[in-house]
């Protein structure tokens, strides 16, 4: 898993990262010191600039113990405005309505059709993104 985030982020460019997952309590236990350990690859280590920042999504929140609340809580983080943290679930609408056809194909061509799902999914909130902020000039130059 760590290794999998480090890939993600590395060469990103970006000064802030803010993770939102499940069980991110736990998780981020000495993530810091296991990110950037001796046995992980040097170029997966994260610049001493970028601050990492971990919550728990809004609506897994209360399943936690009550230490978890404040501390993993986006209702209490600077720069996140309102996010519940939940939007990769929201996946789960589209993927859960291919779920027999996938059940019926083989690992490769289950991995490439959920992979096509996916995508889509990340070019329509990208679109749907862009043309908010071009809406946004529009009303507000
Ligand atoms: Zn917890």
């Amino acid at each position: 898993m760590d290794y999998v985030f480090t890939s993600s982020i590395v060469g990103s460019g970006m000064q802030s990262i803010v993770v939102s997952y499940n069980i991110t309590c736990q998780w981020g236990i000495k993530l810091l010191s296991r990110i950037n350990a001796p046995s992980m690859p040097d170029s997966l280590h994260l610049p001493a600039l970028t601050s990492l920042d971990l919550f728990v999504p809004k609506f897994h929140l209360p399943a936690h113990t009550p230490k978890c609340h404040a501390p993993f809580s986006f209702n209490f983080a600077c720069g996140v405005g309102r996010t519940d943290g939940e939007g990769v679930e929201r996946n789960w609408s589209i993927l859960n309505g291919i779920a027999s056809s996938v059940s019926m194909m083989g690992p490769g061509g289950r991995w490439d059709t959920i992979d096509d799902f996916c995508n889509f999914a990340n070019w329509r909130k990208t679109a749907i993104l862009r043309m908010s902020l071009h809406l946004l000039f529009i009303i507000y130059p």
